[in-house]
């Protein structure tokens, strides 16, 4: 039996966010997910620390200050995943939308159909004062029509001008809930995290899990969190407390291979209104071009994906806003899509906090000895906010006191993250024997934790993966050892970057498996079945089929984006 104050259920941003906060203030908690850390909805958004600018438009004027804060925080506490992201909006005309903006903040449902000069420089103005706590970014800008097609060409000539100004971009955010996990264990010893672990039976408030190593775990919590996104009313199902708290919708991105649209970008995101008014972005992600999301009614997080239509929809807005491009779907290297954990519209469960999150609480009941907390909504920028808010209120119904703000708190690599890079450098070539060009590259993907990875790389036999080369086999088992790492696709999809910027080869896959293999102690059955695994979820789920000569695979065979349909998509 573990013995511990509060079981939280599920591990996305929300459930590691409070995970964090309760082990440091000295609570033993048990969190568990059903997969991977990080690997639902939190692996699936647009990856932006944003403040929320269109909410300005629904006069959710609580929600920017607090977003804003929070991106704020993040560009402080996790510089090594969190960075600044200059974004330009294109502007069609100089006066449209005042009325129907006026309209929405006065309650009407819909929010303007485009957005004039007047209307976004006032937008922005009021984003930059709600942005001035904490601010570590520069103020926004106006831009007129000759010098922003100067500066991208491509861009429709149909602009008057364009706005811009500073949000944030998340790099790697799979890697970051990791981080809250691992430091929520470092704060607090007796606590315990465990992925790929499934409730089997709660009963006379013992809940007991099935582990990934075939054992078997029990836990009697004074009170459980329900942090299972877009799966919370299936957790309360489970839990005995049904509930109707969620309405999701699902969102789709691509990301394409388009050295043209990255050069045009030149780092920066442009946030546009695609033709049917919605808000559409694109930006340079590690490299390849981001460009999300879609938004339409769904409800079955397990089998969500990005299907024909929102691709087409895609690469029409694309051509629309950058008419000198050619876009066509020989460029997607990558799909991904997750289901927004919206409340439900008519969710009348009354709330411990009600903002744009809220965590409903089920009191215990004769046949169930523990209280329930639902974490309902909430973005991925506002988590740490979020989880101030609830563990105040856990550490108030189990008679504890806050002892330490995560206001301040450095998340993983992020911790003494160095001012002078150039010395950090220096200093870790001499420590171990690394050119200062690797380290870096280190330094950029795991933070300050590059030194442990570092000195794993020295001591080991030199070689990178065969195509991935800038990965090396000691970079893989190092993380296979240290990352709690249990399948094939963890490693790929969530603790690098491979997957998702289409550089993953057939090869690599292999080496890869190989690595974790000796690692892990796989068997050959083992580690074919974890290759077979991982590429059925990137075609089902990612848009990724393994190309045939797997068997015997040329240097550099790619896994490759599902051929389109037959119609033609060139622009
Ligand atoms: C398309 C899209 C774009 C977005 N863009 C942004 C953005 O740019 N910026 C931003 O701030 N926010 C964004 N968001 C919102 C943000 O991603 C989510 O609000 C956030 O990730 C929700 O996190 P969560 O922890 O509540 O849910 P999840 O990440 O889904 O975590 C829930 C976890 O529960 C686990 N689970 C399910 N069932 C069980 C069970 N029975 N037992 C144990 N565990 C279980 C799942 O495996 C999962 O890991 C976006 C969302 C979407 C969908």
């Amino acid at each position: 039996m573990t013995d511990c104050d509060v079981v939280i259920l599920g591990a996305g941003i929300n459930g590691a966010g409070l995970f964090r906060d309760l082990c440091e203030q000295g609570l033993r908690c048990l969190i568990v997910d059903k997969a991977d850390f990080g690997s639902g909805t939190s692996a699936a958004p647009s990856r932006l620390i944003h403040g929320g600018l269109k909410y300005l438009e629904t006069g959710e004027f609580d929600l920017v200050a607090q977003s804003t804060l929070e991106r704020n925080l993040l560009l402080r506490n996790a510089p090594h995943c969190v960075t600044p992201l200059p974004t330009v909006i294109p502007i069609f005309s100089w006066s449209r939308g005042i009325g129907a903006a006026l309209r929405t903040l006065l309650g009407a449902k819909s929010a303007p159909r485009s957005r004039g000069a007047v209307l976004v420089k006032i937008g922005l103005a009021l984003y930059d004062a709600y942005g001035a706590r904490a601010r570590v970014m520069p103020r926004h800008r106006l831009v007129g029509r000759r010098a922003a097609l100067a500066d991208m060409p491509p861009l429709t000539p149909a602009i008057v001008a364009v706005g811009t100004y500073f949000d944030a971009k998340v790099a790697r955010p799979e890697r970051l809930v990791l981080e809250l996990v691992q430091d929520g264990l470092a704060a607090s010893p007796g606590s315990t995290a465990l992925s790929y672990a499934t409730l089997t039976s709660v009963a006379d408030g013992t809940l007991a899990f099935a582990t990934a190593d075939g054992g078997g775990v029990t836990a009697r919590p004074k009170i459980v969190v329900n942090a299972a996104g877009p799966w919370i009313d299936a957790v309360n199902a489970a839990l005995g407390a049904p509930s109707r708290m969620i309405g999701g919708t699902k969102g789709s991105h691509v990301l394409l291979d388009h050295p043209g649209l990255i050069r045009t970008l030149a780092g920066r995101m442009i946030y546009f209104e695609a033709d049917d008014g919605r808000i559409c972005l694109v930006y340079d992600y590690l490299g390849r071009a981001l460009v999300g999301s879609t938004d339409i009614p769904a409800d079955d997080p397990d089998t969500v994906r990005c299907e024909d239509d929102e691709i087409d929809y895609f690469l029409a807005s694309l051509r629309g806003l950058l008419p000198g491009l050619a876009f066509d779907r020989s460029q997607i290297v990558y799909a991904y899509s997750g289901i927004r954990p919206l409340p439900a519209s008519d969710a009348s469960t009354p709330g411990l906090i009600s903002r744009d999150h809220s965590a409903p609480v089920a009191e215990p009941s004769p046949d169930r000895p523990f209280t329930i907390v639902s974490l309902v909504g909430g973005k991925w920028t506002t988590f740490r906010g979020f989880a101030e808010e609830v563990a105040d209120t856990l550490l108030a119904r189990l008679g504890e006191s806050r002892r330490r703000s995560t206001r301040d708190l450095p998340i993983g690599g992020g911790r003494d993250f160095p001012a002078d890079r150039g010395k950090w450098l220096a200093d870790a070539a001499r420590a171990t024997g690394l050119p200062e060009a690797r380290l870096d590259t280190l330094l950029a993907r795991y933070g300050t934790t590059a030194r442990a990875v570092a000195r794993h790389e020295a001591g080991a036999e030199p070689g990178g993966l065969p195509d991935a080369t800038d990965y090396s086999r000691a970079e893989i088992d190092w993380i296979v050892r240290n990352e709690r790492v249990v399948h094939l696709a963890d490693i790929v999809m969530r603790r690098t970057t491979l997957a998702i910027t289409g550089a993953l080869t057939v090869r690599d896959l292999a080496a890869i498996a190989g690595i974790a293999a000796a690692a892990l102690g796989w068997t050959d059955a083992r580690t074919t079945a974890e290759i077979a695994i991982a590429t059925a979820e990137f075609a089902e789920r990612n848009r990724l089929v393994l190309d045939p000569a797997f068997a015997a695979p040329a240097p550099g065979a790619r896994l490759r984006t599902i051929s389109e349909p037959a119609r033609e998509d060139t622009a």
